[in-house]
């Protein structure tokens, strides 16, 4: 098998215009993937020729959320805007070789000859009007590439199987802009011979550019790389994925609190299987990862899904490090400054069930907020804290404010033995007291809500639930 050879040098592009989506993120880790799982290099490249529309903290940006998803690159990221010397001098290799020539004709004239073109029925492009005119440099004059007149253009992408266009449905395509700068096709072929790529994965959206490429690799003499076009990833509603949909900054789902291991495991699945597997580890991809299992079909964004492997990634991971994570959530909720133990004695209550760490914080925050905060449910008091309900209460109030230990047992063994004398059940005392520290029916056990909450808030949320 040749397309995963150990060799392979793969990268990862991306242009500083906008943030790291879910289709980017997704294409740098499949090329991470077949870089990694044949021994192979991962390189990186900003593609920041676009200098009104690239920003450093754009780039900031997607360094950041490759690396907490753990896409790591080899060497230092390469910067395209560097590299126009280099780009520029191909291109004049190419005009010295007659594979490409100056052309003076505005944009408007281009513009005019499509239409003819197109008026005509014809396929809208350059006429060829300065092909064989042997101009030279001049104020604004762009150079265009040769593209053969005739005969067809052919490759076997990796993904999408054989692809063949006739060369006559391809443009004499500009290299240089009349500024000097040179254009996205020429910079990128030039730079991935450079970077001795051998693995080209990218969105389908590129197959126009890769038969243009093809021709830039013969004429400059560069052996031609294994191109693999993933689908596009669509909404749910088979549409582009929109915002709501998915289409947001990858670093917004991890102020989501969706832990890195699900999204990637959640984009591995998204246009790539073995078998009928769902959880991978992110070292079972790296050996598993074949572009053979890459779909050629558009994939479907399924929140649902990802939520589901967020929920298995929360329940496996180690309650130290979801004690971080749920710190972040409350100084993002401007919850700060909660002691440790309690973080880690929350945690496990909720991992069970949390799909995210951000609903995690959400419903445990309760334990953290001051008790003059804790918002009493309207339905919950009335339904739940009945006139008999606090007159419970108010014994158990007693009684919790002489225990000497507060925690979990403790609080077991000293409300068993109140129920058993007083001749009531679990029921009637779980609630009222759920309610009154917490506001809400829903929490996790009785005892363990008590013993993170603590005596003295446990007592100061009594009373207030007693005077309300
Ligand atoms: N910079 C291009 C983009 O962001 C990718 C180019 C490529 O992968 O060849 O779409």
């Amino acid at each position: 098998m040749t397309n995963t050879a150990s060799s392979a040098v793969t990268r990862f592009a991306p242009s500083p215009t906008g943030h790291l989506h879910l289709g980017g993120a997704r294409t740098a880790l499949f090329s991470w993937l077949l870089a990694r799982h044949a021994g192979g290099r991962f390189h990186l490249r900003i593609e920041d020729t676009d200098k009104a529309r690239s920003s450093h903290e754009i780039t900031a940006a997607i360094l950041e959320a490759l690396t907490w998803l753990g896409i790591t690159w080899d060497g230092e990221p390469v910067h395209q805007s560097l590299r126009e010397d280099e780009h520029n001098r191909h291109i004049d290799r190419l005009l010295d070789e007659g594979k490409a020539y100056w052309c003076e004709c505005t944009p408007e004239e281009v513009e005019a000859m499509r239409e003819r073109a197109r008026a005509e029925g014809r396929k809208p492009k350059y006429d060829l009007t300065c092909r064989e005119r042997n101009l030279g440099p001049g104020e604004n004059r762009v150079v265009r590439f040769k593209t053969p007149l005739t005969g067809k253009i052919s490759y076997k992408d990796l993904v999408k199987g054989t692809i063949t266009v006739d060369n006559t449905e391809l443009d004499d395509m500009i290299l240089r802009r009349p500024d000097g700068s040179p254009t996205y096709n020429l910079a990128v072929v030039v730079d991935d011979h450079d970077m001795g790529v051998t693995h080209v994965l990218r969105g389908e959206d590129h197959i126009n550019n890769t038969l243009r490429q093809i021709h830039l690799y013969e004429a400059l003499g560069f052996p031609v790389p294994a191109f693999a076009h993933v689908p596009l990833i669509h909404g749910p509603d088979k549409k582009k994925l929109s915002k709501r949909h998915g289409a947001q900054n990858i670093l917004e789902y991890r102020s989501q609190g969706i832990l890195p291991e699900a999204l990637v495991n959640y984009l591995a699945r998204l246009g790539w299987s073995h078998k009928d597997q769902e959880i991978f580890s992110v070292d079972e991809l790296v050996e598993l990862f074949n572009v053979d299992g890459l779909s050629s079909s558009a994939a479907a964004f399924d929140l649902e899904k990802l939520l589901w492997l967020n929920s298995h990634y929360i329940k496996e991971s180690d309650v130290s490090r979801l004690a971080d994570l749920l710190a972040e959530q409350f100084a993002a909720r401007g919850i700060t400054g909660c002691d440790r133990s309690t973080l880690e004695k929350i945690v496990p209550q909720y991992q069970p069930r949390a799909k995210t760490m951000a609903e995690m914080a959400d419903e445990a925050a309760v334990f953290l907020i001051a008790d003059e905060d804790v918002e009493y449910d309207e339905k919950a008091v009335r339904k739940v804290l009945t006139d008999e309900a606090l007159s419970r209460l108010r014994d158990i109030r007693n009684l919790l404010a002489d225990l000497d230990s507060f925690d979990e047992s403790a609080l077991e063994r000293a409300l068993n033995e109140h129920m058993e004398r007083s001749g009531i059940g679990f029921k009637d005392i779980a609630q009222p007291i759920r309610v009154a520290v917490t506001g809400r029916t829903r929490s996790p056990g009785l005892f363990e809500t008590l013993a993170i909450l603590g005596k003295a808030k446990s007592l100061a949320r009594i009373d207030r639930a007693l005077s309300l």
